[in-house]
């Protein structure tokens, strides 16, 4: 699934091609694409419009339109924005035409992606409200504001990491990364970490999703760029789908796992599990025993 950097990457490369021309036409073949909306009731309310800017929010191409008019497109799975495609590619959803003879298609073999029409800033402000976090390439994410988020949350950290109401953009790939570079096991309690864990965690969220964003993105599935290309960043992965092989940081096997219901990679020698007693917080532990008091 395309994550923030895959999302970026393609934002990067469109922006420059979409920003100023008008959507003169939109044909969306797939009414799953619109839903709820008939697709004639998108294409109408789209065709017409000019691209004002093309922005990002978590894994949201968002589309600013003449008039106040956003589309918050989703890739999902396996979708992808294809830019002068020629020949047409196979799984065609929606086809826009723009001025001077610019022709993009959003191709999308699974049919998960989305477009969401919001009508006026404050709708579009209200949609992201309500599904998106912190921003993690942005000033708010400090790592007060991920204590306050993780206060008395038992749920694994990589749980935590994937839900997109607390920090958006991450998914599968760049949790693993980044909890392996921050040395903290998936399944650590997120309300458990220290202060300086998370200190290690922000960084190093931030550091993978540059890189990712630097090597334009990570190909597993799908994903390609406007023209086509394919993204780097999988070569560059140290843990993530990296069963088998030696970590490079200390030489032992790194295994999969399962944790927050996804196939997730970890160095069980760089990031320790934690122990039970961390994992139940209210086991009874031995009396006279407790760390500080
Ligand atoms: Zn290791």
């Amino acid at each position: 699934m395309p994550e923030l950097p895959e999302v970026e990457t393609i934002r990067r490369q469109l922006a420059p091609l979409v920003e100023g021309h008008t959507l003169v036409n939109v044909e969306i073949l797939d009414p799953r694409w619109s839903r709820p909306l008939a697709p004639s009731e998108m294409e109408d309310a789209l065709e017409g419009r000019r691209v004002r800017r093309l922005g990002r929010r978590g894994k949201y191409l968002v589309w600013s339109l003449s008039g106040d008019v956003h589309l918050a497109q989703h890739l999902r799975m396996t979708g992808t924005v294809l830019y002068q495609a020629d020949p047409e590619p196979a799984h065609v959803r929606v086809r826009i035409g723009l001025s001077r003879k610019r022709r993009l298609v959003i191709v999308d073999p699974r049919r998960f992606g989305t477009g969401e029409l919001l009508l006026g800033g404050e709708a579009l402000e209200r949609f992201f409200e309500q599904r998106l976090g912190l921003e993690p390439l942005e000033d708010r994410f400090t790592v007060e504001h991920l204590l306050a988020l993780a206060r008395g949350r038992t749920a694994p950290i990589k749980a935590f990491v994937l839900d997109q109401r607390r920090i958006a953009g991450v998914g599968n790939i760049y949790a693993d990364e980044a909890l392996h570079r921050a040395r903290i096991h998936p399944l650590a309690p997120a309300g458990k970490l220290s202060l300086e864990q998370w200190e290690r965690l922000r960084e190093a969220l931030i550091w993978a999703l540059q890189a990712g964003i630097e090597a334009r993105g990570a190909t597993i599935d799908d994903f390609r760029h406007v023209d086509g290309v394919w993204g780097s960043f999988q070569d560059r992965f140290q843990v993530h789908r990296r069963a088998g092989e030696p970590c490079s940081t200390c030489g032992t096997q790194v295994v999969k796992i399962r944790a927050a219901g996804r196939g997730t990679y970890v160095c069980e020698s760089c990031q320790a599990r934690p122990r039970a007693g961390r994992v139940k917080p209210r086991a009874a532990r031995p009396s006279g025993r407790s760390a500080g008091r």
